[in-house]
């Protein structure tokens, strides 16, 4: 039996900051979406904008601790630490570029003979030809087809195998494409011609950062800031140095995708549980979302107060993945149903964010996260359909950064409808469609016109679907 949710979610949540939603589930069927919810011998009493009701706890089935609270900390999942530097490798060449591309297409034929006329080493030709590989390089970039841009700097690189905007535009797209291996290649060879410049040092801090490798991560990062101060790798080098000191005494584990670490707070045994888990999570997701993170993920188990004092997140963040997956499991001694919704849920946002190049918007991120993790809109299609009926719909577009500024209950109803749009999403055209949306955000102008592309359809028309899907899958 359906019974509507008393109030829309984001009405339950009102009065509550930062607090989870819970479900009371009657034993009549009927269910309540409330905030705050206690129980003591006899009663159970749960917070409404009216102050505090409670109900007999004889006529209570369960409470489901509906927690919307893993939230994101910001909008940083799986976002670089630091943003590249604009590199222009060959400046002045304007007209080759326009040459190279032209129509909305590439003329190889042009690139063919400019390839030819740098085979003679004059500086003219060759700065000619690493110019047009450079512009090819951007378009295909635009369109999407990062492999075949790397192809462009490789073979522009062959005349001019020291041009430092080549190797770092290169390195860039790497780096993009969480490829932190391949990326220190064409870095090391920069810092071989420039070994004084802050964006090599920047960027070999990412590259390290990305491979889980703290030490030279904080070497490069300090390099950096000795040669240009800078406030983003100030900000990522204190963040590394934080994650460092704390680690220090962890015990480690691997395996093939993950990297562990965890203290005293966790045991040896459930260490290993959760890395099982997580190498379950990377299958499913691999298939499903048709996607291979390229790189071990790291993986840091914390203490509660741990977790606060490091990711110094608010108080009703209860796990995050800044890049790294961090956990709190205080108090845990097996991988619970809800840890295992936890773990699934982070790591989905490691894949969202790295098929996506660290683009996919916050509404996308979390809809799918949550849809991975088992979560949906059951509890709140009532709430969502009749926030809608009153024109409460949020528009996607003010979803997109980071929803820290959001107080508890818009965050919540945040949650909510990212849920229930990506569940109308696979519900018209399955997981395929958000895979290939992911795809198409990594290079479009904006995630609402790779909306548009991949479903055919605007933010407004998405938000339209939604409704009719909740309304066709829960309201009938
Ligand atoms: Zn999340």
């Amino acid at each position: 039996m359906r019974a509507a949710t008393p109030i829309a979610v984001c009405l339950a949540l009102a009065a509550s900051s930062y607090a989870a939603a819970d479900t009371i589930i009657l034993k009549n069927g009927r269910r309540i979406v409330a905030a705050n919810v206690t129980q003591d011998a006899s009663r159970v009493t749960y917070h409404t904008p009216a102050g505090d009701l409670s109900i007999p706890r004889s006529i209570v089935a369960r409470i489901d601790h509906d927690d919307f609270t893993y939230a994101p900390a910001s909008a940083d999942h799986s976002q670089p630490p630091v943003s590249a530097p604009p590199i222009e490798p060959v400046p002045g060449f304007e007209t080759v570029a326009s040459l190279a591309v032209h129509g909305d297409a590439i003329d190889y034929a042009y690139l063919s003979n400019l390839d030819s006329d740098a085979g003679s080493g004059s500086p003219m030709a060759v700065g000619k030809d690493a110019a047009a590989h450079h512009a090819a390089a951007q378009f295909l970039e635009h369109k999407g087809d990062t492999d075949a841009a790397i192809d462009q700097y490789r073979e522009a690189l062959i005349f001019a195998p020291q041009n430092n905007g080549l190797l770092l535009n290169l390195a860039l797209l790497y780096l993009q494409q969480s490829q932190f291996t391949a990326a220190l290649d064409p870095l090391e060879r920069a810092r071989r011609t420039s070994p004084d410049s802050p964006d090599v040092a920047k960027m070999m801090g990412w590259a390290y950062y990305g491979a889980n490798k703290m030490d030279l991560a904080i070497e490069e990062w300090k390099r950096a800031e000795q040669l240009r101060p800078d406030t983003q790798v100030e900000q990522a080098l204190a963040k590394v140095e934080r994650d460092k000191a704390e680690e220090e005494s962890y015990r480690e584990g691997e395996t093939d995708h993950f990297a562990l670490k965890y203290n005293g707070g966790a045991t040896p045994d459930l260490a290993r549980d959760i890395l099982r888990a997580l190498e379950d999570d990377f299958r499913d997701l691999e298939s499903q979302l048709d996607y291979t993170p390229p790189e071990q993920i790291a993986v840091i188990l914390y203490t509660q107060q741990a977790f606060v004092d490091i990711t110094r997140a608010p108080g009703w963040v209860g796990a995050l993945n800044d890049g790294r997956l961090r956990i709190p499991v205080q108090g845990l001694t097996e991988v619970t149903p809800d840890l295992r919704r936890v773990l699934k849920h982070e790591l989905t946002h490691s894949f969202v964010g790295q098929k996506s190049h660290g683009r996919a918007p916050t509404w996308l991120q979390e809809g799918i996260a949550q849809w991975m993790e088992g979560r949906r809109s059951s509890p709140t299609a009532g709430g969502l359909v009749e926030a809608a009926a009153q024109g409460e719909a949020p528009p996607l577009a003010t979803m997109e950064g980071s929803w820290m500024g959001l107080s508890g209950n818009s965050a919540a109803f945040a949650y909510a409808w990212s849920l229930a749009v990506v569940e109308s999403i696979i519900d018209a055209g399955g997981v395929s469609d958000v895979s290939r949306l992911l795809d198409r955000i990594a290079t479009s102008p904006s995630s609402e016109a790779a909306v548009q592309e991949t479903l055919h359809s605007n933010y407004a028309g998405l938000n339209e679907q939604t409704v009719a899907y909740l309304k066709h899958a829960y309201l009938r």
